[in-house]
């Protein structure tokens, strides 16, 4: 697909059989846009980085209503602290601390105030890395939080993710997939 493409053009040429609900633009270091803010923009880096995403790894998924983005970005959020090379504190315990609790949410277990207290996790790994590996995954969940708010409320209420399986839509390995 060539640069430039409308966003609108390629998910049409995705072909999905469900109304679409978001767009993760860049991978699982990448960016949730909700589909109606990505109709209008085009698959290139500078009017991506406009809107503070970017293509990334190039990898554009289309997430159709029915299939939860939180709990999709919980299991990338696993995989992405099982890829830390283990060597900064911040990417280390903060990137398992947040995986956890979005597992927790994802199964609706979460302790109340889990959802402001990912936020501050978020801006103390933002930056903190010798690397940008952290700065990915916060930009993953932040992005997750915005878009899917009000499933991330539902979970916090208590609601847990009927998937057996997350991590799938996103082509996540499987032995990062909960449930496999
Ligand atoms: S921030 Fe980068 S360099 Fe530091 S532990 Fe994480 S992956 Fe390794």
């Amino acid at each position: 697909v060539a640069l430039g493409t409308p966003l609108a053009e390629l998910v049409a040429l995705a072909r999905p059989t469900r109304p679409v609900r978001a767009l993760l633009l860049g991978g699982c270091f990448g960016t949730w846009v909700a589909h109606e803010d990505a109709a209008g923009m085009p698959l290139a880096h500078h009017g991506l980085r406009e809107r503070a995403a970017s293509l990334g790894a190039g990898v554009v998924v289309v997430l159709g209503q029915g299939t939860c983005g939180l709990c999709e970005t919980a299991a990338a959020l696993e995989y992405l602290a099982d890829e830390s090379a283990g060597q900064c504190g911040p990417c280390v315990f903060g990137l398992r601390a947040i995986a956890d609790r979005m597992a927790e949410l994802a199964d609706g277990t979460a302790p109340p105030g889990s959802l402001e207290q990912l936020a501050r996790w978020a801006a103390m790994v933002a930056r903190r890395g010798a690397c940008h590996h952290p700065d990915g995954a916060v930009r993953l969940l932040r992005s997750a939080l915005d878009v899917y708010a009000a499933e991330a409320a539902a979970h916090q209420a208590g609601g847990a993710c009927p998937s057996m399986l997350r991590g799938a839509a996103l082509g996540l390995p499987v032995h990062h997939r909960r449930g496999a």
